[in-house]
Order: structure tokens, then sequence, then C-alpha cells
């Protein structure tokens, strides 16, 4: 019996909901429960594929190749599920089934609206694609209130009173705040809160408080009285030290206990825990440090490179390190010396990018970090650079660029305008839409047996994720050898390169695809694993 889970939000955004639908799914999990976990956005766009980074925060892609906001990031991370197209639903991909059925004749000329066809839809995609899970928790983007949640409430109002209390529960994430005048916690934007989704008819069964300090017992009582909930399922969720230690710190509060005494589910047992005490254990207590410089372009928000700053956190986590990040927005040695900030740091990072502003800054973040020996880890956009600047400097192409900026006298990093997917041929032309239509998703690449890649991976087959539109040039290959750069992984019809390495360096890597994507804390990925091994033995010859 598969049993649904609604986690919405209110008071405020940004509250760590989706930390916190994660943390049960961790939780769940860890009590031998099968689950997916998925997400709802009341956004127009299609995906959030077309959505800059710096006001969405980074693009998450997922092996079937969708686009898909970050929280599902998060939640492969602390589930390890991986997540599919069918777990990432917007408004605007509702509406685009709604009206492509209403184009086909499927309404049989009746009126279309909102409810019931977009519900219907909403909760088409709740129950789509399972296979006998357990568990499916829908986090629903947005904070309740907003104009542009409402079907989905609606939807999952009407989901829940179809299946019935025993098999769907909705769990509220509110703010309890401290206010420092009065020296009071506030209950009344929580009592709000809860008030406003009733109004949507949707009657919570548990609300996870954030908060900077402890709810007292007649407070969180209060609360319970107020919003018509057992006092035991009003639950505190205090500030963290790392985003890791939630699972622990919400259980101990007794939020996956409470969850399945809803269902009626056996929960006197402890679940296992030892994974996650073990990571909040090494991220609390390193043995080292060492420095690591992003050198990217989106360097004022965050969550722009999230799974990123986590993989680089779960390579620290494989070596008993602490990395400490130096985010550095790269137009700044456009203007200045590359040394005067890159000298002191262990390894330096080129992340993904789009677009030309700062390339010329990242060219130079790779020529200190080749010409230093500090290792070097280009990902996607950060290898096309490492292969610009191999260009240019050792092999004496000069106009050396990619056409991503625009025409030039040497491509060696061209657009792709055709690529195999499995059996089929895809096919792209300059000037095409922007949206889905990148490389995307997992693909296949071979790694040469001699490499470093292939010691790192223990492998020569590997499967990782991508998103480009933009690829190194075969056709410079020779030319590249020549000047250095050893091509460790190709495609398997060895037209697309997806790796390089350098034999005359002590750690330079770059890969097309992204790392990143597959990393978990209890399962660091080789790579960063292996990059902050070098960062590490860099930092005892500094
Ligand atoms: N802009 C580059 C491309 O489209 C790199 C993309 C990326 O780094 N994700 O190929």
């Amino acid at each position: 019996m598969t049993r649904f889970i609604f986690v919405t939000g209110g008071v405020v955004s940004s509250l760590g909901k989706g930390l916190a639908t994660a943390s049960l799914g961790a939780l769940l999990q860890a009590r031998g429960y099968k689950l997916r976990v998925r997400k709802f956005d009341p956004y127009l766009n299609i995906d959030p594929g077309t959505m800059s980074p710096h006001e969405h925060g980074e693009v998450f892609v997922t092996d079937d190749g969708a686009e898909t906001d970050l929280d599902l990031g998060h939640y492969e991370r602390f589930t390890g599920v991986p997540a599919r197209r069918s777990d990432s639903v917007t408004t605007g991909r509702v509406y685009s089934e709604v009206l492509q059925s209403e184009r086909r004749g499927d309404y049989l000329g009746g009126t279309v609206q909102v409810i019931p066809h977009v519900t219907d839809a909403i909760k088409q995609f709740a129950t789509a694609d399972l296979a006998g899970e357990d568990f499916v928790l829908c986090e629903i983007g947005g904070t309740v209130g907003d104009i542009e949640s409402l079907p989905f409430l609606e939807a999952i109002r009407q989901l829940g009173n179809e299946l019935g209390r025993a098999r769907a529960m909705f769990i509220h994430l509110t703010l309890v705040p401290y206010l420092k005048a009065a020296e009071e916690l506030k209950t009344k934007p929580t009592q709000h809160s809860v008030k406003e989704l009733q109004r949507s008819g949707i009657q919570p069964e548990m609300l996870v408080c954030r908060c900077e300090r402890p709810i007292p017992e007649t407070e969180r009582r209060k609360i319970a009285q107020f919003c018509n909930i057992r006092s035991q399922a009003v639950i505190q969720a205090l500030d963290v030290e790392t985003i890791y230690d939630v699972p622990l710190a919400y259980h101990a509060e007794g939020y996956d206990t409470e969850v399945l005494r809803h269902f009626n589910l056996p929960h006197d047992g402890e679940p296992d825990l030892s994974t996650w005490a073990e990571i909040t254990r090494r991220t609390r207590e390193p043995e080292g440090e060492v420095s690591i410089a992003v050198v990217g372009k989106y360097m004022g928000r965050k969550d722009a490179y999230k799974s990123l700053a986590e993989a680089l956190a779960h390579g620290g986590i494989a070596n008993n390190v602490r990395v400490k990040l130096h985010w550095i927005p790269s137009e700044i040695f456009e203007e200045s010396d590359a040394a005067a900030r890159l000298s002191e740091v262990h390894g330096i990072l080129v992340p993904g990018g789009f677009g030309s502003r700062g390339s010329e800054g990242k060219i130079r973040a790779v020529t200190f970090a080749r010409e230093q020996k500090v290792p070097y880890f280009g990902i996607c956009f950060g290898m096309q650079m490492a292969i610009i600047e191999a260009a240019r400097n050792l092999a004496h192409l000069p106009g050396a660029s990619s056409s991503e900026f625009g025409p030039c006298e040497t491509p060696v990093v061209g657009l792709m305008t055709e690529w195999m997917r499995g059996n089929q041929l895809e096919r792209r032309a300059a000037g095409g839409h922007l949206g889905g239509t990148m490389r995307l998703g997992a693909y296949p690449a071979k790694l040469a047996a001699d490499s470093l890649l292939a010691s790192i991976y223990g492998a020569t087959e590997i499967n990782e994720r991508h998103r480009h539109r933009y690829e190194v040039n075969v056709t410079y290959q020779k030319v590249l050898e020549a000047a250095g750069v050893h091509f460790s992984g190709m495609s398997p019809d060895g037209l697309l390169p997806e790796a390089i390495e350098r034999s005359d360096h002590p750690w330079f890597v770059g890969v097309q695809f992204h790392p990143e994507l597959r990393s978990r804390p209890f399962e660091p990925h080789p790579l960063f694993r292996s990059f902050i091994a070098a960062a590490l033995e860099k930092s005892r010859l500094l």
C-alpha cells in the first residue's frame, strides 16, 4: 500500500522545506521503507532549466534528463533514490499537458477548468510512475496563501480525501520566531498559517516548527490547541549546524515516529541511523582543513552551486577534513593577478557555467593551476576553459575559443549538432529553442585504461549526468594531445570528449559531465574524494 505525505510551508519562504522533506525520507528509509520524493512547483516555467541560477539557484539534472528544482538534489543526497522526470512537476508542465489534451479533443467538447481538469492532472502526476513504494513524499513549493499554490492545495486536498487518513498525511512547516524585545517565542504566525491552510480545506496532522530557540512545553501545547493537532505532533525543528544534522535532530523530536503513528505503523523500535551519526561526527570533528577556490560566475547566491558545494563537503567527509570554500568571481582575474587570490588555496575548481562573461578570468585561473601544479578540477564549462587555455598557451592556437561566445577563428569548443542517445540520433540546430534541448541526463563514457580517471573510478566504463550544448571539438584532439592534454574519457562512439587530464601535473582533471549530481554524504563521489585527497597532499607541501 502506497501512502502519500504532503508537505506544505507557511509564514515565510526558505524555511528548509526541501531539507525537512528529504530528512523525513531518510528517516523512513532507515526504518526499511521504500519511497519516492516529489516536488510540485507553482511557477509557470515548464521546468527550471531556463531560469537563472542567480534567481532560482542551481538546476538539478536527473538521470532521465529532466532539469529540475534543486530540492530534488537534497532528496537524492538524503535518500540515495535517483530522482526521475516524474518527480518534478511545475504549474507550467501541468497546464501544458492540459492544453495539449484540449487541442487533441480529449475533453470531448467540455469547458476546460482549473477544477477538475487542472487538479485532476496534478493528481495524476502525484500518483504516476510508482512501483509499490511504501511512501510518496510530495513537497508543495511556495507558501500557503500564494495565489499560485491554490490548484496544488486543492488537488492534494482532494487526493487526501479520496485516499483517506490511512493513506494520506499533511505536514505543515512553519516558523516560530523569537522576538528579542519581548524575549518570547511567538506562535501567532503559525496559528495564522494553519488557518490559511484550513481555508483550503486542509487540516494538517503535523506541524514542523522552525525555531532558533527551544519551544517551551506550554507554547507547544498552545500551538497544538489552536491548530487542532496532537501536541506530540508539534515538532520542534531547531536550527542545526550543518544540513546533515537534520535527520538525527528531527528524529530526536519524534518526527518519523509521529508519522508512523499517524499511519498506524509500528513505531516503537529505533531506525538505524548509524551512517548519519558517522557523517555528523566527521563534519564536526575533522582532522584537518583544505582550502578550495571555486572560480565561477554566480557567486552572489549560495544556492547557485548547491550540489557542487555539497559534493566538495562529501569529498571532505571521505578524507576526514573540513573543506573551506572560497567563492571567487572569475571576472576579478581579468583585472588583477590570479596569484594574489589563488596562491594560498590547495585546489582550484572551475564549475559549470554559461556565456562569455568572466570566461577569460576562468582561463587565467586554469593557467595558474596548471603552472603552479595546484590540483585543478574543471567541470563542464571548467573542462572547456581548460581546453581553450591549453590550445592558446601550449598548442600555439591564439585564436582558440568556444563558439558559445560567438564566431571564432579556432573553435576548439563548438556547438553539438548531433549525438547518440542510446540507439537514437539527437539533432540540434543553432538558434533552436532553449528549453530542454541540451544534452541532458545520464550518458555512458569509456575511460582509457591507463588514465588517472580510470584509477579514481576503479572502472573503465562510467555513466554520468550531463547538461551542455557545446562540446570539445575532436578535430583538435591531435594538436591538444601534443600539448599534453590526454583525452582520457570519450563517448562510446568515440566522437565526444568526456574527460581530459594532464600527466605532467599532480591532479589536473576536466570532465564534460556533472559528477557533483551523483555525490552523496554516505557515498562521496570518487572524483571529489580524489580531488580533496590531492588538495590535502598539496596542503602538506605548501
Ligand atoms: N555553456 C557550456 C555548454 O553549454 C557549459 C555548460 C555547463 O557548464 N553546464 O556546453
